[in-house]
């Protein structure tokens, strides 16, 4: 079982330095983003509570659990709910 983190990741550093298993590096495979070797991650068992890369983690969406489901799903941080998000979102299109 392990976690990874796709595109939706801005490079902030936050998760690399708190990884138990020094799993999470930049540019993993040439790819412009963090990413979290399948190999390594231990999903933090035995070390932590809870996940420490998706416990620092800011942006919704970015890491996702070995079934593909985010681990801070839409409106989880930030408070708003997705389909006002969507609706604000339409607004400013608009305008
Ligand atoms: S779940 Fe834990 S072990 Fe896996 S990448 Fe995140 S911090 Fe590292
Ligand atoms: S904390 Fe989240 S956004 Fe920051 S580098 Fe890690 S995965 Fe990317």
């Amino acid at each position: 079982m392990a976690f990874s983190i796709n595109e939706h990741c801005v490079n902030c550093w936050a998760c690399l330095p708190l990884c138990p298993s020094a799993a999470i590096s930049a540019n993993l495979d040439g790819r412009a983003r963090f990413a979290i070797d399948l190999r390594k991650c231990t999903e933090c068992d035995g070390a932590h509570a809870e996940p420490q890369c998706a416990a620092i983690c800011p942006i919704e969406g970015a890491i996702l659990d070995a079934a593909g489901a985010a681990l801070n799903p839409p409106g989880s941080l930030t408070g708003i709910p997705p389909h006002r998000l969507a609706e604000a979102m339409a607004e400013i299109q608009a305008r």
